[in-house]
């Protein structure tokens, strides 16, 4: 089979990485220098020459779009459906593995997803019942606690300095949320992930199996891993498992949520064979705009030091823009925007960066009034929406009652009279018997407990779910859902709230029938056992908790900076470029790590740019209610002042200049040679290697071969006896 397309297009370290033999492989390199795309291409080689069945493949990413952008980019290299592939983020394979082994991990078949804020509704609900004072004992800080001990891999008994009063406190709350969520069937994100783990490590069967299953494991974005998930990559590959890992510390800016960029020195000492190959050319961008940021990236301190270079053309200086306020700011760049689609181009190939979400507003106002169509993404998405969040803690219950956050949910929504008293007995008995809130509040009304109307209210509201249970059991899934919502009452409920946001909500409501009706059950949870309500279910609480949205039609993408992560488009704007917004005020206080982090974030927002990057800053800026005299970001200093160009409001901008694409287009491959593309070769002295690309014809046909220890070597084939192996 001719597989030369998947050396096409690729530079020699390119090839190199995607041709190796060695048993790990580590692809370090900066932005825009191809990391992904050699992640594809090895991923589609190793089913192709190297005969690895699609089953046997792994491939890990950062956020569900680009696990899709790699599903789909696979799919065309292979001319095949990639179906069978797992390729997917660390939460979504997690959660497949323990729909497949709830058993195994101690889970009820129907547990439930419990999103960020379901987490922290529930944590406030214990702190609360435990008699302590929410201001001194936050629920985000207890949320921030658990969830890091978590991604650290740590129970409540794992953890150490007890004696400190204040973990102390925090372990005992992590102990008690633990207990309500293992009652209730309920999973938070990071108990994904340490569940997973926890499934290996308690199960060696399960391990073994997948061991021997799947044998390459390909993670890209590898320096944003934090130490659950390195730790699960450890044991899932084994002695006999090859990883096959790309990323840049120069981009780890998740070091705030658990993030261990170390991981990549880790990686090196704790497997044996890895071959290092860093690329240094960058395709993405102009050369000015690769300068500028080089130049910003070489302040930090803390690198493992890489190069970087273009061979396309320098393109225009970054424009910078002093912007009097921020309203001007924004005015500036929809007016820039809308010159570049006068210019015929398009409007997805734009987009607004920020460092904090509550600046897209402004932009948003612009863009409205201007008529442009645009795209947040990372905002308030549809599933986190309130009422869509009330409508599916209904459709929770019906599948497991025993959901506490969603029955704490909507118990009392609508208004049905189960005050804050009745809840108070039934939280006590819970308690105290060690029961779910439902089972809790059957116990109560049986042994009357409450007071005489109380009783009738609560035996009515488990009247009502079990009989929407019982009716709506053989429905389909958009007809149970527009059932709940017309049981429920939950639409006349918002048709009490003034009229534009009741509108918005009914809409949303309509459109949650809508994404049930047209849901379709994925094959990978049919055969994992899931019903369709369950896998709709699970659906809605990862998509809730994602950070980035899916690819729109044509608009202006608006994103933070974070989310920005691997994209590229040819027009950037990074906004707010001022000190104290970016770098951000918590990390100027702070020393060294954190500053870096910012600068790293900087980074990764200027190699997003292809063609033109724009940055601006406002002199004055409304922010926390008053108004505030700025300083432009310390970062536009760190930048050569002979790659950026002043903008006067009034100066015309040119057209953007399109770089021409370096052309690397391989060598055709002859049709008689004794080797073919991928086949493994034996040599007298470099010993094992991969055949790569072939060029000339005859007896001076050279083959270029990727040696196990001695890396890529161009050979006269007549005379460089070559052995198939
Ligand atoms: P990031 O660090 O931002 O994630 P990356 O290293 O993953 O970047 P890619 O997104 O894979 O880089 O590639 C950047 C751009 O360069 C893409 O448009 C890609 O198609 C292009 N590219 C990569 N390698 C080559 C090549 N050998 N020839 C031509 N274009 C290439
Ligand atoms: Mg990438």
């Amino acid at each position: 089979m001719d597989v030369s397309h998947l050396l096409d297009e690729l530079n020699e370290p390119q090839r190199e990485a995607v041709t190796s033999s060695n048993s790990h492989v580590l692809v370090l390199a900066g932005a825009g220098s191809g990391k992904t795309r050699v992640l594809v291409h090895r991923l589609a080689w190793l089913i192709q020459v190297e005969h690895v069945s699609p089953l046997g493949v792994l491939a890990v990413t950062f956020t569900n779009k680009a696990a899709g952008e790699m599903r789909e980019r696979t799919g065309k290299l292979l001319g095949f459906s990639t179906r069978p592939l797992w390729v997917g983020t660390f939460h979504g394979i997690a959660h497949r593995l323990l729909r497949m082994h709830c058993q195994e991990a101690d889970l009820p078949e129907t547990f439930q997803i419990l999103d960020a804020e379901d987490q922290q509704r529930l944590l406030r609900r214990i702190i609360r019942d435990e008699g302590m004072n929410e201001a001194d004992w936050p629920a985000r800080q207890a949320q921030w606690f658990i969830n890091a001990r978590k991604d650290e891999g740590q129970r409540p008994q794992n953890i150490e300095h007890l004696d400190h009063p204040v973990t102390s406190t925090w372990v005992h709350i992590y102990k008690r949320y633990q207990d309500h969520c293992n009652r209730g069937g309920l999973v938070d994100f990071a108990e994904l992930l340490l569940r997973a783990h926890e499934l290996w490590l308690d199960h060696p069967d399960v391990l073994e199996h997948y061991r021997k299953r799947l044998q390459h494991l390909l993670i890209d974005e590898f320096q944003d891993t934090n130490a659950i998930q390195y730790a699960w990559l450890r044991l899932l590959a084994g002695d006999s498992g090859r990883m096959f890992v790309v990323g840049d510390d120069d981009q780890s800016i998740y070091g705030w949520r658990g993030a261990k960029v170390e991981n990549i020195q880790y990686f090196v000492r704790d497997f044996p064979d890895v071959r290092t190959v860093r690329l240094e050319q960058n395709y993405r961008s102009t050369g000015n705009i690769l300068d500028a940021a080089n130049a910003l990236i070489a302040n930090n301190q803390s690198r493992m030091g890489k190069k970087l270079w273009t061979d396309g053309p320098s393109g225009k200086p970054i424009q910078v823009y002093a912007a009097f306020n921020e309203q001007d700011e924004a005015r500036f760049v929809v007016e820039r925007i809308q010159q570049w689609l006068d210019q015929g181009r398009r409007a997805d190939g734009s987009a607004i960066l920020y460092r904090t979400t509550a600046q897209s507003r402004l932009f948003e106002e612009n863009l409205l009034q201007a008529s442009i169509p645009y795209r947040v993404y990372g905002g308030q998405r549809f599933f986190e929406r309130t009422e869509v969040k009330d409508a599916l803690a209904y459709l929770r219950l019906l599948n497991n009652p025993n959901d506490d956050a969603a029955l704490e949910r909507v118990v009392n929504k609508p208004a049905r009279a189960i005050g804050a008293k009745t809840l108070a007995i039934i939280r006590l008995q819970a308690r105290e018997s060690g029961l779910t809130l439902w089972q809790a509040a059957g116990e109560c009304v049986s042994q009357e407990k409450f007071a005489k109307r109380a009783g009738t209210v609560v035996s009515a509201f488990i009247q009502l779910i079990d009989s929407m249970r019982e009716r709506m059991q053989d429905w389909t899934l958009g007809k149970q859902m527009q059932g709940v919502i017309d049981d429920s009452a939950l639409a006349s409920h918002y048709e009490k709230e003034p009229r534009e946001r009741m509108e918005t909500r009914i809409e949303n409501l309509g459109e949650l029938v809508n994404a049930a009706d047209a849901f379709i059950l994925p094959v990978e949870d049919a055969e994992a056992g899931l019903t369709e309500l369950q896998s709709f279910l699970s659906h809605a609480a990862l998509e809730a908790g994602e950070t980035q949205g899916e690819s729109w039609e044509d608009c202006v993408q608006l994103m933070t900076l974070h989310s920005a992560k691997g994209l590229e488009f040819p027009l950037v704007f990074m906004a707010g470029m001022e000190d104290g917004l970016f770098p951000h005020r918590r990390s100027v206080d702070e020393s060294g790590g954190r500053l870096e982090e910012e600068r790293r974030l900087c980074y990764v927002g200027m190699t997003r740019a292809r063609e033109q990057l724009y940055i601006s800053y406002a002199e004055t800026r409304r922010m926390y209610g008053s108004q505030n005299y700025c300083r432009p970001s310390r970062f536009i200093d760190e930048m050569p002042a002979e790659l950026l160009e002043e903008v006067r409001p009034r100066i015309a901008v040119h057209r953007p200049y399109v770089p021409a694409r370096p052309s690397t287009s391989p060598v055709g491959l002859s049709q008689d040679l004794a080797f073919s593309l991928g086949q493994a070769v034996l040599h007298s002295k470099f010993g094992e290697g991969t055949v790569m690309a072939f060029e000339g014809a005859g007896e001076h046909t050279r083959v270029h071969v990727n040696f196990h220890d001695e890396g890529a070597k161009w050979l006269v084939l007549a005379y460089a006896n070559l052995q198939a192996c």
